[in-house]
């Protein structure tokens, strides 16, 4: 197994990983560890090429440094990505990839992410004890979803009665299916979607709900837009389409690009941050690396998220600039204050 040192600026360790026995290409990047140790799931995806995976995990790990910031965890941010498909995920390969957590001695706790699955998580915890998730943490993510969509249509409608209010949400998998069953039971009327042809047939049927085309969802005419697909949905193409007052969904990156939410704004949608809304994935993983993994414990951190949406909402409504430009600061302001009172450089 080789590791090698990536430098990137502002970083504080970024390593690559080539295993030629079981085929291990892999890179883990630890952002910033101010508020703790980094914590971040692991995705297992067949990026392009080395560069491609190297973008994915520079953002998401910074997300991830946001994300604990903004949800109040002693933690910092972190990411590993693996180049590789589903059919190259073999069992060796995932003890390669925990052995490559092993040489962080600690300062990377991982879990699960797109493409690995909660039997994953089990395989590599037999060689490293620094990955977590062994339970489901996408109903706890649904729950702060599910709490945050409520806070917005209080905010924007005077009241957080989803009764008669239509949501399309757009993927019915680990978070999309237990929202929308929250959802249901407010009384919202939904239409779903998702490229899972099958998957988005048999959740119809069962909730006796629409479901339409994954390219029509855009333009379905709605109070709330709910991404709990991939990342990169709202862009050039799908901003204009949209026929919603308010985005609010689990996916990570969201936002193509930075200037995608100011389009949002110009087009008075409004946006909740996604690292921000999806905390309670990241909180329940927390809460087991803790020793605490405890539902009461768990939904009452949880449910702080809302609370934090409000507060965003309110400034950027204030401030006229998006939302995801409001949680930005804020998040770094904290961990700027941190790094102050540790004497540390502040690097984001
Ligand atoms: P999942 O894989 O269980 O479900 C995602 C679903 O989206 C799948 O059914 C997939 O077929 C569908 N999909 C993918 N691309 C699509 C498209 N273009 N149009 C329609 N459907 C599409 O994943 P999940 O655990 O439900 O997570 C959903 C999203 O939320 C992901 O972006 C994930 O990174 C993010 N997230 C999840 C958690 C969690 O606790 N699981 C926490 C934070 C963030």
């Amino acid at each position: 197994m080789r590791i090698n040192k990536i430098e990137v600026p502002n970083y504080e360790d970024v390593r690559q990983c080539f295993d030629e026995e079981t085929g291990l290409h892999s890179i883990i990047a630890i952002h910033n560890t101010t508020l703790g140790k980094a914590l971040g799931g692991t995705r297992l995806w067949p990026f392009e090429n080395e560069s491609e995976a190297l973008k994915d995990v520079l953002r998401l790990s910074q997300g991830m440094t946001r994300k604990a910031a903004m949800a109040d965890l002693a933690s910092g941010g972190g990411k590993g990505v693996i180049i590789a498909n589903q059919n190259q995920k073999t069992e060796k390969l995932l003890i390669a990839y925990a052995k490559f957590v092993n040489s962080f001695d600690g300062l990377f706790l991982t879990g699960e992410d797109v493409g690995i699955s909660q039997i994953d998580v089990v395989t590599m915890r037999a060689e490293t004890p620094h990955i977590f998730g062994i339970r489901d943490p996408s109903i706890f993510t649904a729950a702060g979803v599910f709490r945050s969509i409520k806070k917005c249509a209080k905010y924007l409608y005077g009241n957080g009665d989803l009764r008669n209010r239509t949501i399309a949400i757009q993927g019915v998998g680990h978070v999309g299916y237990n929202l929308a069953l929250d959802l249901l039971a407010e009384g919202a009327h939904l239409v779903i979607t998702d490229i899972d042809k099958g998957l988005a047939e048999r959740v119809a049927d069962k909730l006796e709900i629409p479901n339409v085309e994954p390219e029509r969802i855009f333009s379905v005419k709605c109070d709330i837009f709910v991404p709990c697909a991939l990342g990169g949905i709202l862009n050039k193409e799908t901003i204009p389409k949209l026929k919603c007052k308010i985005v609010a969904g689990a996916a990570n990156n969201q936002l193509a690009e930075e200037s995608d939410g100011y389009e949002l704004l110009k087009r008075d949608i409004l946006y909740v941050p996604d690292y921000v809304i999806n905390a309670g994935g990241l909180i329940s993983v927390y809460m087991e690396k803790m020793g605490m993994f405890e539902f009461p414990a768990i939904h009452h951190r949880v449910s702080k998220i809302a609370e934090t949406v409000e507060k965003i909402i309110t400034i950027a409504k204030e401030c006229n600039e998006p939302p995801q430009i409001t949680a930005d600061r804020m998040a770094d302001t904290k961990i700027r204050l941190a790094a102050d009172a540790q004497n540390r450089s502040y690097w984001i």
